[in-house]
């Protein structure tokens, strides 16, 4: 069966962040038609919005012949069966599930844009993210991990 490398973002600010992306580990390590091939540290930092925890992030790599949407769902699962509520935008979360990339496809749907619009932006994506792929990993539309690496200094991260 042909299966893909998807890599997902895994974050959490509420109930034990370490505990919740353990957690979401086991769950990913379950889901059908796919093996999940590495996990990377976590890392702390503080949140982008005043007034939250901070958040505990990490990156796994999933090899899957889910759909890209059929993943989403499953992931949007985990995060409901973790008590995920949606109060606010980017409000505290007990777990987000973000697909990072998903082998090399560009997806622009309503409910699924990959790559991640703003994985570029964000040390607690990117480095994580570099523990798993190679330097050379060239995404979907043409940039290069190493090149957004450099573009993304480490700064506020802390690595557990
Ligand atoms: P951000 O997207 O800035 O990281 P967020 O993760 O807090 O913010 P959510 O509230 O978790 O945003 O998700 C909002 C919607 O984003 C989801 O319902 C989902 O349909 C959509 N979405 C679009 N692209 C993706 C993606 N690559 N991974 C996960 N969800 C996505
Ligand atoms: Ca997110
Ligand atoms: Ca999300």
């Amino acid at each position: 069966m042909i299966s893909e490398r998807a890599y997902i973002g895994l974050g959490s600010n509420l109930a034990d962040p370490e505990e919740q992306l353990r957690s979401a580990v086991q769950s990913l390590k379950q889901l059908p038609l796919s093996s999940l091939t590495g996990v990377s540290s976590f890392y702390v930092s503080d949140s982008l919005l005043p007034g939250q925890p901070r958040y505990t992030n990490a990156v796994a790599a999933l090899d899957t012949s889910l759909e890209p949407v059929q993943l989403l769902d499953a992931l949007q699962a985990i995060e409901n069966g973790q008590g995920r509520e949606r109060l606010e935008r980017w409000g505290p979360r007990t777990l987000d599930l973000d697909i990072l990339l998903f082998g090399d496809r560009l997806i622009d749907e309503l409910r699924l844009k990959v790559p991640h619009y703003q994985m570029q932006l964000r040390p607690f994506v990117l480095y994580p993210l570099a523990e798993l792929a190679p330097d050379a990993l060239q995404l979907a539309d043409g940039r290069y991990l190493h090149e957004m690496l450099a573009d993304c200094p480490f700064i506020g991260l802390e690595r557990l």
